[in-house]
């Protein structure tokens, strides 16, 4: 595994939606990417968070979106995430 110096991963995993959403400033999204291009589980993490958002924005359009829909989907994404976890450090 890398050892990416921007921040570390706790740091990146916080920006993680805020990026998504288009709201990091330049310098902070700038940073967000180099440490995606160098670690290989925020990547993975942030193309979780991307799909997740796209899958409730899609249902969402389709019209309202049932609790139980959007709970079935965020266990896939949390077992998808257990099954290897985001974060090297315990
Ligand atoms: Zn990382």
């Amino acid at each position: 595994m890398g050892a990416p110096e921007v921040g570390g991963c706790d740091e990146v995993l916080r920006h993680v939606w805020p990026y998504l959403d288009h709201e990091t400033d330049p310098p902070t999204c700038a940073e967000f990417e180099r440490h995606l291009s160098v670690c290989a589980s925020c990547r993975r993490v942030v193309q979780f968070d991307r799909k997740f958002k796209l899958l409730v924005r899609r249902c969402a359009d389709a019209g309202p979106v049932s609790r139980s829909t959007l709970e079935a989907l965020r266990i896939r994404v949390e077992a998808e995430l257990r099954i290897r976890p985001p974060s090297q450090q315990a």
